[in-house]
C-alpha cells in the first residue's frame, strides 16, 4: 500500500541525498566530454556505469561500431569511440516504462572563464563548469531522482530506464547517440511508454516540443582576375553582398511576419528566422575571388519543410533574373523538422502537478527555439509521451562561467522523484 506521507518521505530522501547528488555532479563535470570531437567519452561511459551497476541497475554499453562513422560522425576521427551507456531497474511489472534520456557530451569551453571549467567549482551556492547546465545536472537529477524513491523505501512498479548519450551538441540528422539508440530499438513505442528528456529548459517549465531547422551552404561563383585588372573577373564577394543586402532586408523581414501560436522560448524565437554563420572567401588580396561560400541556419515552426526549401530556392532563382551572372549551387547540410507533443497527456499533467508541488508555480508549456534529441525520440520512434524537463537554465547553456544553482539542482531532482513515483506507482518495500 503507498501510505499517505509517501512524497514528503521521498521528497525528505533528496534532501538527504543533496551532497551526493552535488559530489556526482561535479565528478561528471570533471570529465571534460567535449564534442566536437567527443573526448573522454569512454572515461565518462565507464564512470556512469559503475555508478548505476552500484546503484543496482542492469547496465549495457552500446558502442558505435566504425563502420558507421561517416554517416553518423562525419564531423570526427573514429579515435574518439561513441559509446552509449543504457541502465535498466525492472520493476514489479515490466510496464509502465519510463525512459530517461541525457546527452553526456558538452560544448568547447572556450576562453574567458573565471573559474576552470572542468573543476566543478562550487561557489556561493552555485556549481560552476562546462555541462553544469547544459546537461550534467539533469544526468545528476535523474538519476538521483529515482534513488530517492529507492532510499526512501519504496519499489517502483513500473520500469525505469536512462539512456546516457554522446554527440547530442553535434546535432546531424542521425547521430551515434539517441538517433542510434532508437535505430537499434532500445529506445521503442512497442517496449517503451514514457520518456523525459533532462536538457535545461529551467525547473520551473515543461518543453513540449522545438522548433525546425535547415542549414544551407551556397556556393556562389565568379571569375578569378588579376587584383590589377579586377575588370576581367567576376567578384563572387560582391555577388554574395547582394545577396547578403537582400536576406536583410527583404527575405528577413518576412520572415519576421511568421509569427507562431505556439508558445516558444524566448519570446523572439516565435518568429521564424534566417541567419548567416560563416563566410568563407578570397585567397590572396591581389586576386579576384571566383568562390564565395555562405552557410545559413534557417529556423521554423509553423511553416511546412518543403515549403521552407521551396522559398529559399525560389529567393535564389529570382536573383538570376535581376542579374545574369549571380551563378550558385545550393547543398543542405542539416534538417530538422519542428517536434510538438499534446499538452492534455498525462505524461505533461503528472508534471505539471509535481512542478507545483515542488516550485510552486504552474509551469508554462513551452517549445525549445533550438533542436535537441526529442526529435528522434518522437519523430523516429513515433513516441509522443515524451517531453523535455530538467533543472538548468537555458540561458546559461553554452556560455563562460555555465553554472546551475544547488537550489535548481535540487528541486528539479524533486520534480522528477514525484512525476517518477506517480507515474510508475510505488510500493512500500518494508
Ligand atoms: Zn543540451
Amino acid at each position: 500500500m503507498m501510505r499517505v506521507d509517501w512524497k514528503n518521505k521521498i521528497l525528505k530522501e533528496v534532501d538527504d541525498l543533496r551532497d551526493e547528488i552535488i559530489e556526482f555532479l561535479r565528478d561528471l563535470i570533471r570529465i571534460p566530454t567535449e564534442n566536437p570531437p567527443g573526448t573522454n567519452y569512454p572515461e565518462i561511459a565507464e564512470f556512469i556505469g559503475k555508478r548505476m551497476n552500484e546503484l543496482g541497475y542492469e547496465v549495457d554499453f552500446v558502442e558505435v561500431p566504425p563502420e558507421r562513422f561517416p554517416e553518423l560522425v562525419p564531423f570526427a576521427e573514429p579515435k574518439y569511440r561513441r559509446i552509449n551507456v543504457l541502465a535498466r531497474l525492472k520493476g514489479v511489472n515490466e510496464r509502465p516504462c519510463l525512459h530517461f534520456n541525457g546527452h553526456y557530451d558538452v560544448v568547447p569551453a572556450g576562453s574567458g572563464w573565471s573559474v576552470p571549467p572542468y573543476d566543478g567549482v562550487l561557489r556561493h551556492e552555485r556549481i560552476y563548469g562546462r555541462g553544469a547546465s547544459d546537461m550534467k545536472s539533469g544526468i545528476a537529477a535523474m538519476v538521483y531522482a529515482v534513488e530517492a524513491i529507492r532510499r526512501a523505501g519504496y519499489k517502483l512498479r513500473g520500469t525505469v530506464e536512462f539512456s546516457f548519450v554522446p554527440d547530442e551538441e553535434t546535432t546531424g540528422v542521425k547521430n551515434a547517440g539517441t538517433y542510434y539508440l532508437v535505430e537499434k530499438g532500445y529506445i521503442n513505442k512497442n517496449r517503451t511508454d514514457y520518456v523525459i528528456i533532462t536538457e535545461p529548459l529551467n525547473v520551473d517549465r515543461i518543453c513540449v516540443g522545438h522548433r525546425g531547422a535547415i542549414w544551407w551552404r551556397l556556393r556562389i561563383y565568379g571569375k578569378q582576375a588579376h587584383g590589377a585588372m579586377p575588370y576581367r573577373g567576376i567578384n563572387a564577394a560582391y555577388k554574395a553582398a547582394t545577396l547578403l543586402h537582400l536576406i536583410e532586408h527583404y527575405l528577413t523581414p518576412r520572415l519576421k511576419e511568421r509569427i507562431s501560436k505556439h508558445n516558444v522560448v524566448p519570446e523572439e524565437a516565435k518568429k521564424s528566422s534566417i541567419s548567416l554563420g560563416i563566410i568563407r572567401c578570397g585567397t590572396k588580396v591581389n586576386t579576384v575571388p571566383e568562390l564565395c561560400v555562405l552557410e545559413f541556419d534557417r529556423r521554423f515552426i509553423d511553416e511546412d519543410i518543403d515549403d521552407v526549401r521551396r522559398e529559399f530556392h525560389a529567393f535564389l532563382e529570382s536573383l538570376k533574373l535581376i542579374d545574369p551572372e549571380f551563378k550558385y549551387d545550393l547543398e543542405e547540410t542539416y534538417h530538422a523538422n519542428p517536434v510538438i507533443v499534446p499538452e492534455d497527456q498525462p505524461l505533461v499533467k503528472v508534471l505539471e502537478e509535481s512542478i507545483i508541488e515542488v516550485v510552486g508555480v504552474v509551469p508554462p508549456k513551452v517549445l525549445s527555439p533550438g533542436t535537441d534529441d526529442q526529435r528522434f525520440i518522437v519523430n523516429n520512434a513515433g513516441i509522443s509521451a515524451a517531453i523535455v524537463y530538467g533543472p538548468g537554465r537555458l540561458e546559461l547553456a553554452h556560455v563562460v562561467d555555465e553554472h546551475i544553482s544547488i537550489d535548481d539542482l535540487i528541486n528539479g531532482t524533486k520534480v522528477l522523484a514525484l512525476t517518477t513515483a506517480k507515474l510508475l506507482g510505488v510500493n512500500s518495500s518494508s
